[in-house]
Formats: structure tokens, sequence, C-alpha cells
């Protein structure tokens, strides 16, 4: 046996809930009796705490030793045990093949010895290695069928980030936040973009539950999970009742997964095939006009009724009113006060495109506070008392960037009503409605003085959004 004068000794813990690992302090002392026993020189002890081999993490120690053994300054190495040393063959090949190298032919075991360099002892390295795989893959094995116990319990997964909406226990229900989960649902509901609700959730001084401002995706993903509606989910399905309460009901959820599958289908919205979609009120009832065919005609009417809440009291029919809407825009887009207004308009683009900076900075100085604070640099109530003039400066720039309307809809269209009447047939009506709603806000369609005959243009009155 070899008189080996720099041996490296290389003890490691894994993450064991069960406290039934050995402790490092053991492994280390029947390492050193072993090395004596030899009578082989220690060079260094290298410990690794609490990682497993098995998940991939990096072992800082185990790569500072192999280091040491590569640059030639170890010439042998003692562990408690193979899967200390590693739990997966490949890392042994590795580890045998840069010993070969280095001519580091001695791994010491307590309850086994390896000569890397013999067919014998490699053999018995491999052994060690796929014995020690498998026990990893069975222990893997518990833990999937533990979670699926947990899961079909109702009982919160063992993430490490606290759901939002909830305490750190994951069952108790966080007031301030279950309101703005409630707040934002009610917005998506009312067709609200989840982008656009976003945005204001970020206005509302309450970050992710990891401190984060707030992304479109991380706000669908906690609208559409089923854990807000106390549903237990395993593996991206629902598996039961969670044991926690949810914050929304199932009905609500299954409105919420509704509109979400309608925007997957459609894209974006239901494409417009009525030119005055949205455009027209009821000159009874003030509500909203809802396009309806009846049999072959194409028609505008209030509908009354829990989903639409309007009277009921008018109906006309689509065609002329369309064609006599389109003939005014067409009109008024050639009058001089047009050219006026969209010299006005030019004007505001650049004060828009000035504020729109002023909100981005803003923005990333309220993402900047907010890492700040995740990173435990503040205090929350520093964070806090920071974040209140940027909030309110945020409101300011949004408030005064929803009072300009830019130039672009209106670019190309004013001046050029008579060009466009000429074209207006071939148009699709996506770019026909464009230019309506460029200058109409909406026209109040008011009941019919005698019934039949020929529609009566005095039924239109017009809101011109300027
Ligand atoms: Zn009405």
């Amino acid at each position: 046996m070899d008189q080996l004068r720099s041996v490296a000794i290389y003890a490691r813990i894994s993450s064991d809930p069960s406290g039934q690992a050995l402790g490092v302090a053991r492994q280390l002392e029947d390492c050193r009796k072993l090395a004596a026993e030899r009578g082989w020189g220690v060079a260094e002890e290298y410990v690794d705490n609490d990682v497993s081999a098995y998940s991939g993490k990096t072992r800082p120690s185990y790569q500072r030793m192999v280091a040491d053994i590569e640059q030639g300054r170890r010439d042998g190495v003692v562990v408690y045990n193979l899967d200390r040393l590693t739990r997966r063959p490949v890392e042994l090949e590795q580890f045998a093949e840069i010993c070969e190298r280095a001519g580091v032919r001695q791994l010491a075991t307590v309850t086994a010895d390896v000569d890397l360099g013999t067919d014998d002892g490699m053999f018995m390295a491999r052994i060690f290695a796929a014995f020690a795989a498998k026990e990893s893959a069975r222990k893997s094995e518990r833990l999937r069928r533990k979670a699926r116990q947990n899961a079909e319990a109702g009982k919160p997964g063992g993430g490490a980030n606290r759901p939002f909406g909830y305490e750190p226990d994951k069952l108790t229900v966080n007031p301030v936040e279950a309101e703005l989960i409630r707040q934002a649902m009610r917005r998506v509901l009312a067709g609200e973009s989840v982008r656009s609700v976003a945005v204001w959730m970020d206005t509302q001084g309450v970050p992710t539950s990891t401190g984060a401002e707030w992304r479109t995706p991380t706000l669908r993903a906690i609208l559409l999970s089923p854990r807000i509606a106390g549903l237990r989910s395993h593996l991206g399905e629902v598996v039961g009742p969670a044991i926690w309460d949810g914050i929304i009901t199932l009905e609500e959820r299954q409105q919420l997964l509704n509109v979400f599958a309608a925007k997957v289908a459609t894209g974006r919205r239901t494409p417009r095939s009525y030119l005055l979609s949205g455009m027209l009120r009821c000159g009874k009832c003030g509500g909203r006009l809802f396009s309806s065919a009846r049999q072959l005609e194409r028609r505008y009417v209030c509908l009354s009724g829990p989903d639409h809440g309007g009277c009921g009291g008018i109906t006309v029919t689509a065609p002329p009113v369309e064609e006599w809407i389109a003939a005014a825009v067409l009109y008024r887009l050639d009058t001089p006060q047009m050219g006026d207004t969209l010299t006005g308009r030019r004007a505001d683009d650049a004060r828009h495109s000035e504020l729109l900076e002023q909100l981005t900075c803003a923005q990333a100085k309220m993402a900047e506070l907010a890492s700040m604070w995740a990173d435990g640099d503040i205090s929350r109530p520093e964070w806090k008392a920071a974040r209140e003039p940027l909030e309110h400066r945020i409101k300011t720039i949004d408030r005064q960037l929803s009072q300009i309307t830019g130039s672009t809809a209106l670019e190309g269209i004013v001046g050029h009503g008579q060009e466009l009447r000429t074209r207006w047939e071939g148009m699709n009506l996506q770019r026909q409605a464009a230019i309506v709603a460029a200058v109409l806000d909406h026209a109040v369609i008011t009941p019919a003085v005698k019934k039949g005959g020929k529609f009566d243009p005095n039924r239109i009155e017009p809101v011109w959004t300027l």
C-alpha cells in the first residue's frame, strides 16, 4: 500500500428532512480514522452541506477538491461511502477520469476500498454508483407519491414562494391581496385586457408575493390558478377541493376560464360585422344598441333583460343609418376645422411621447425600489415611503395621457373625405369603422315619429369627438 501524504477527505450531508443521513461530523471522524489506520497524511477536508448530489446543484467544495486533484496536489481520496462522493454514474466516470489523468489511484471508502486504476476497481465503483442512483430514484418516487397524496388531501404544495392572496402558511387569506385579486377579476370579466389590469395592479402599492412588479403573465397565472377558487391542482390538473378558502367563487372561476378561452379562440376580440357596433345609443334609455339580424334584415336594437339592461324600446334598420353616418363622417373630414384639429393633435403627439417617457422612467424607479426591498437593501416602511411620491407621479402622468388623443387616427383621412368617398365601398369593415370612430364618439337614435315608411335621418343625433 502506497504511503500517501496529501489525501483529500470529502464529506457531504444531503438534504434529508428525516435526519437519517449520516452527519458530516460522523463522516469526517470515520474518514480521519481510516486515513490514520493507513498512515496517510490528510492535506485537506472538503465539506459540502445539505445539497443533494442527485439534484445536479453545484457542490463548491467538491469542485475545489477536483481542481486540487487535477493540479496534482492530492494523491488519494477518502470518503465515507461512494454515495457521498456522487450519486450519478456519469459523475463517477468523470471523477475516475480526472483521478486517472492526475495519477490518483486510491479512493478509500470507510465501507469498501476501490482502486480506480484497476478494472476491478472501476467495476466496483460502477456498481456502487448504480446502486446510489437507484436509491436516489426510489427516494424521488417516494417524494412523488407523497406529493400526490398531499394534493389529493387538498393540502398546499411545497413550493418555496408564498401564493399571492395568502399568508406564508398558504392557508390564511390575506384580505388586502384577496381584494386586489377580486378587483382584477371583475376588470377582466368586464372586458379589460389582462395587460391593462396588470398596469393598474402596479399602481395599487402591493407587489407580487416575491416583491416584484406586476407583469401580464404573472397576473394571468394567478387569475387562472385553481388555488384562488379554493381548488387544489397537481401537475396542472385540478384534483379536488383544497383545505384553504377560495378568494373567488367557482362560478367566477368558470367565467374567467370562458373569457380566457374566448380570447385564445378569437385571437383578440370577435370580428366586427356591423359598421356601427358599440357606437349607437338608445334615445329612450341611453343604453347601447346591439347589432341583431331578423331574417335577412340587419338591425340595431335596444335589448332588455339581465345581460343587456336596456329598455327594449328602440329598433332601427341598419343600412340607412350606416349610409347616413358614413356620408356625414366623410363630409366632416373636409371641413376647415378638421384641418386645425389635426395640427393641434400633432402638437399633442410630441407631448404624448414626452409623457410616455416620464411614465416609463417612474415605473422603472418603482421596479428598482421593489427589487431593493426584495434584496433587503431597504425596509418595508422605507420602501413604502419612497413609493408614495412615485405613485402620485404615475397617477398624474396617467391622467394627463388619458386627456391626449394623438393624431394617429386622423393622419391620412383629414382633408381626404372626397377621395375616401370614392374608395369607401371597396374598404373593409375594420377600416371603415376606424375612420368613423376617429370623428364620431357615438350617435343617439331617437324613436320613430311615425311607423313604417322611409327611414327618417332626423332620428340620428351624432355626437362628434371633435
Ligand atoms: Zn333603450
